[in-house]
Order: C-alpha cells, then sequence, then structure tokens
C-alpha cells in the first residue's frame, strides 16, 4: 500500500514538472516574438535540490541541459544519473561559487562553467580539463548592479578576464552571464539587463561568432531578460516548485 501512495506521488510530480515545461515553451515563445533582441531562447533547467528523478522527469519532458550549483551535489548526481543507466546525453552547466580547491572535479564532469570571474580560476580549469574531454565552455559573469552580496566582474573587468580565456587552449569563451540584485522594480531589471547586452555586444565585436550565449533571467525575472536580449534563462522554481 505504501509503496503504491509513493508511486502516485511520483508520478504526480512528474506530471507537474511535465506541465511546468510544456507552460514555460509557451511562455518563451511568446517572449522571444515580443523581444526585439533576441530570436531564441535555450531554457536551462537548474536542478539543485532537486532529486535525480525530477531530472530525468524534465528530461523525459524534452529539457537536455541542466545546471547545478554546488559542486558536490551536482557531480554526485551526473555520476548517479550515468550509474542509473539512464542513456540520454544531458548537458551540464556549473553556475554557483567556485573555490579554487573544487576546480579540478567540476574540471573532470561539467561541460560549461557560467561562474568565472577571476583569472585563478580560469588557469586551474584549463590545466585540469582532461584531453579527452571538449574544451569546457565558459561564461563570465558579471555583477551588473554592484550588488555587495554577489559575485562577478564589474563590467570594465571582462575586457582583460576576456583575453586571458581566449588564449586558454582548454577553454573556450561562449558569453556572459549575470544574476540581478534582489528586490528591483522592472524599469531597473530592463536596465540592467540592458547594460548586460552591451557588453555582450562588445565582447561579440572583439571575439566573433563563438561568443553565442548571453546567460540572464531566472523563473522570478525571465520576462524582462528576454525582452532585453537573454538567449539562454536559467530556470529552477517555475520547473521544479520550491526549494526546501
Ligand atoms: C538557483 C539559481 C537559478 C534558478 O533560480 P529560480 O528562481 O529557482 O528559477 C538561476 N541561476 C542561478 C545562478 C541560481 O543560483
Amino acid at each position: 500500500m505504501i509503496k503504491v501512495a509513493e508511486n502516485q506521488v511520483a508520478e504526480k510530480r512528474e506530471q507537474a514538472i511535465a506541465d511546468n515545461i510544456a507552460a514555460l515553451q509557451r511562455q518563451l515563445a511568446e517572449l522571444t516574438e515580443q523581444s526585439q533582441f533576441t530570436d531564441n531562447v535555450t531554457l536551462l533547467a537548474v536542478s539543485k535540490k532537486h532529486p535525480v528523478d525530477a531530472i530525468i522527469a524534465a528530461a523525459e519532458s524534452g529539457l537536455h541541459q541542466f545546471a547545478e550549483n554546488y559542486v558536490q551535489e551536482g557531480v554526485d548526481k551526473i555520476i548517479a544519473l550515468r550509474e542509473s543507466g539512464y542513456t540520454q546525453p544531458l548537458t551540464w552547466h556549473f553556475i554557483g561559487p567556485l573555490q579554487s580547491n573544487k576546480t579540478a572535479v567540476v574540471a573532470e564532469h561539467f561541460d560549461w562553467v557560467q561562474s568565472i570571474e577571476r583569472e585563478k580560476i580560469a588557469r586551474r580549469l584549463n590545466e585540469q580539463r582532461p584531453d579527452d574531454m571538449e574544451p569546457l565552455n565558459v561564461l563570465l559573469q558579471v555583477n551588473i548592479d554592484d550588488d555587495t552580496n554577489k559575485s562577478g566582474l564589474a563590467p570594465e573587468q571582462v575586457n582583460p578576464l576576456a583575453k586571458y580565456v581566449s588564449q586558454c587552449p582548454n577553454l573556450k569563451l561562449r558569453g556572459l552571464m549575470t544574476i540581478l540584485q534582489a528586490n528591483t522594480d522592472e524599469t531597473q531589471r530592463r536596465q540592467s539587463f540592458a547594460r548586460m547586452r552591451q557588453l555582450y555586444l562588445e565582447l561579440q565585436q572583439n571575439y566573433g561568432a563563438e561568443i553565442d550565449t548571453l546567460s540572464m533571467g531566472m523563473s522570478g525575472d525571465m520576462r524582462q531578460a528576454i525582452l532585453e536580449g537573454a538567449n539562454m534563462v536559467r530556470i529552477g522554481t517555475a520547473i521544479f516548485g520550491q526549494r526546501e
């Protein structure tokens, strides 16, 4: 009996995830249609604090790119999925703060790191990326609101770090990521995201078409982000529900 009840709960959760993804994809299509600055938005599922079963449910609903914030939790899930026999190929993004003593395990398991803000971290990831893997895709994290609680580069620090990363053979610079300050109003968000778009365009002018990713917008601010040109949104809550 208990088993049956557990299965029903799991089935309900899977259905909720599928419904959430379908609703989000409709919203993303509408927003992309409205936006003057983007014509294609990748939905990145932020699975932190959610179990492997939830990741599989999202993958079965058509998502292929997942993101984690905490190194050990992320690596544990990547390995658990592989060992579960799940064969759908998934792409993994690391989006959290990264300390230098954790870079090796990130270089060995993830496909992207979106939270690069220091040369030392870039250098270690470049050195530690295994030879038999593709170059690690990298975004530079920008603290666009100059928020003292957030990590990330000041806008004027983007060019020097981009130059360094672009010379690392095992890293591939793809663009920029930002997290806005909490509790800002819609106008402020639009302004901050628009400043990100300017920085992104400058980066494209310097490095060309390899710069193809502007990662901004989460469950609460994806609307403003897409209207200002995001082409990747990082969504947790609106897919998986509240985290504990
Ligand atoms: C948790 C997190 C997200 C997702 O946030 P939601 O509000 O749950 O959509 C996106 N980006 C980063 C960097 C995060 O840490």
